[in-house]
């Protein structure tokens, strides 16, 4: 009778077991929410430029923004690496404050929606975070993966062999900072690129912004990725960033590098493409614990000794390197960004109104985020 009392105790704990892991399995498949301001004329799916996507975790929202009047057509990707939640967080400022007085935004938060839906194996990365917005209430974001779910496209190859002919490793196949131009009866993250391709081509694209993060002991940081074409473009970005005291380094894309959204969509539309990196000590190989106040504060004590020690690419010191600041210094570039593209090319002008200010985002960054109602 004992035994059976405890056989039943050992099954009823797997089951509860089972059902809590099963929650917070479903729990990141749940978009948290994004909450679209006034300057938001259209949302579509990223599925209407590849319908196969449609319907699966792979499709993910399109925010437009159009001015009134005709000008350029601008693509802004956030979410390409959902563990860089700078560069998602500064699209979604984007969707939730700014509107167009002339030309198109197309704003992509969460480019590759599947890796949102689960973390990094062995990182120890929280899965969410949260904001604090004046009214005391708080805005949940997910904490993704910098590949792909397996759920969504499994087993990647133990070569991948990229449509240029270029090979890489098998895992970058789900890296989709690797898999532009994509092809759309590919793997899964290369039909994500394609669609975004299309996107690209179809709606004749000006001028694409992909917003990342990079660990502080990476070189290439708090940088100007810029394809070829786009170099005068990124210099003068840079001069004129450097005039409002925001220094910023400057990065030509390899030629040989394939896969990556400002090499591939450069060389494959008219358009103009940068990539924007800035510094986030929640992502690289020195730091500590990954807590949630890793990612949002951005205090990291080993960080820290490695700038005492001269190791660090970016600047570091006890008051680390917060999300809000990541966020501020992703915005006031892609303002700049813009007017610079209005001031060489007036004929396709992106005239855009309610952009945050750089000081206002870095005192807090939840004030630029709309309530959940
Ligand atoms: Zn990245």
């Amino acid at each position: 009778m004992e035994r059976h009392f405890k056989f039943l105790i050992f099954i009823s704990s797997v089951v509860i077991v089972v059902i809590l892991s099963a929650f917070s399995f479903t729990a990141m498949w749940e978009d948290p929410p994004i909450v679209p301001g006034n300057g938001v004329t259209e949302i579509k799916m990223l599925s209407e430029w590849l319908p196969s996507i449609g319907g699966t975790m792979l499709d993910t929202e399109v925010y437009i923004i159009k001015g009134s009047e005709e000008g350029g057509k601008f693509l802004l990707l956030g979410g390409t690496h959902p563990n860089e939640p700078g560069g998602t967080l500064a699209a979604v400022v984007f969707v939730e404050n700014v509107s167009a007085i002339s030309g198109t935004i197309y704003v992509i938060p969460r480019s590759n929606h599947s890796a949102f839906t689960h973390n990094d194996a062995m990182e120890g990365a929280p899965q969410f975070f949260s904001i604090e917005l004046p009214d005391g209430t708080e805005r949940v974001f997910r904490f993704g993966s910098r590949r792909t779910n397996p759920i969504s496209q499994w087993p990647d190859p133990t070569i991948y062999l990229h449509p240029t002919g270029a090979t890489l490793g098998g895992g970058e196949v789900s890296n989709l900072n690797r898999t532009f131009p994509g092809r759309e009866d590919g793997y899964s993250t290369e039909k994500v690129a394609a669609a975004i391709m299309n996107l690209v081509l179809e709606e004749g694209i000006d001028l694409v912004c992909d917003l990342h993060e990079s660990s502080p002991e990476y070189p290439v940081n708090n940088a100007i990725v810029f394809h070829q074409d786009s170099a005068e473009l990124a210099i003068m970005t840079q001069m004129m960033l450097e005039m409002e005291g925001i220094d910023i380094r400057l990065e030509e894309s390899p030629i040989n590098l394939r896969g990556l959204t400002h090499r591939e969509i450069g060389d494959n539309s008219d358009a103009q493409v940068v990539l924007l990196e800035v510094s986030n000590p929640s992502q690289g190989r020195l730091r500590g614990k990954t807590t949630e106040d890793l990612v949002t504060k951005g205090i990291d004590k080993f960080y820290l000794q490695a700038s005492k020690d001269g190791k660090l690419f970016a600047p570091y010191d006890e008051t680390g390197y917060p999300l809000d600041l990541r966020v501020a210094r992703h915005v006031a570039t892609i303002r700049v960004l813009v007017d610079s593209w209005n001031m060489m090319f007036p004929e396709r002008m992106i005239l855009l109104s309610d952009i945050p200010p750089y000081e206002g985002l870095v005192d807090g960054l939840g004030t630029y985020l709309n309530p959940v109602s």
